[in-house]
């Protein structure tokens, strides 16, 4: 089986659509999305209706795709973030904001090896920066790869024994990590569609379960169109800014 892994989309879909375009030719059976399709980009619909055609297998709700249900889900928002969610709010479709309240809530077991979460296993909404976090998910998460999004920040926390590392975002457009059978893993492969790691460029994995390989992606796409729709949406302007610089 060969999984595609998408997370925090984040309403572009320039960086979305060239994912996509460079998911096909290396071939995938299905679609996993770890949750934040919309908020802070340009297409929240576009971007929905994208990711209803790939039919995910397994879908989590992040924390700005439940804005769909009302703003008071983002009364933990800054105030950048909370003017994107009232314009979101305002753009969504009746038909997509209810396919966004009723999507489900995370941690959710794929199969005998992945499980997925927006933040962390043991909750939805957490951020998993440091060790002890990550310690604290590994230990919760019920697979041998748990899959995880919300930072932004792609990283992959291995544990062996009560022995952790981290491995963080690499320079390669593309890098590949074996999974071995004695490690736990709780990776992020990094935000599609607003990278925070210093990189601009679009991040998505592809996890092979035959081979126990996972693939990680990080590709230019077309900044300056995304960039140029929030500018012309009314979006804040450091929303476009931080697509060009990757923070
Ligand atoms: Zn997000």
């Amino acid at each position: 089986m060969r999984y595609l892994i998408l997370t925090d989309i984040h309403a572009n879909l320039e960086a979305l659509d060239t994912c996509l375009a460079d998911a096909k030719p290396r071939g995938y059976d299905q679609v996993l999305v770890l949750g934040d399709l919309i908020g802070y980009g340009a297409d929240p619909n576009a971007v929905v209706t994208r990711v209803q055609r790939l039919n995910p297998t397994a879908i989590v709700r992040g924390n700005h795709d439940k804005i769909a249900r009302g703003l008071e889900e983002a009364d933990g928002f800054n105030v950048v973030a909370r003017s994107a969610a009232e314009w979101t709010l305002n753009a969504l479709t009746p038909e997509i904001r209810q396919w966004l309240v009723d999507l489900p809530q995370g941690p959710h077991d794929v199969d005998d090896l992945v499980e997925i979460c927006h933040g962390s296993p043991f909750d939805e909404d957490a951020y998993i920066f440091d060790e002890l976090d990550a310690l604290k998910a590994l230990q919760t998460s019920k697979r041998p790869l748990c899959l995880f999004g919300h930072t932004h920040y792609p990283v992959t926390f291995e544990l062996v024994g009560d022995a952790l590392s981290a491995t963080g975002p690499a320079a390669a457009s593309e890098t590949r990590l074996e999974l071995r059978d004695d490690v736990k893993y709780l990776l992020n492969p990094g935000s599609v569609g607003q990278p925070r790691d210093g990189d601009p460029r679009a991040a998505y994995a592809i996890v092979d379960t035959a081979k126990k390989q996972v693939e990680l992606m990080r590709l230019t796409y077309p900044i300056e169109q995304a960039q140029a729709k929030v500018i012309a949406a009314g979006l804040p302007e450091v929303l476009a800014r931080r697509l060009g610089v990757g923070r």
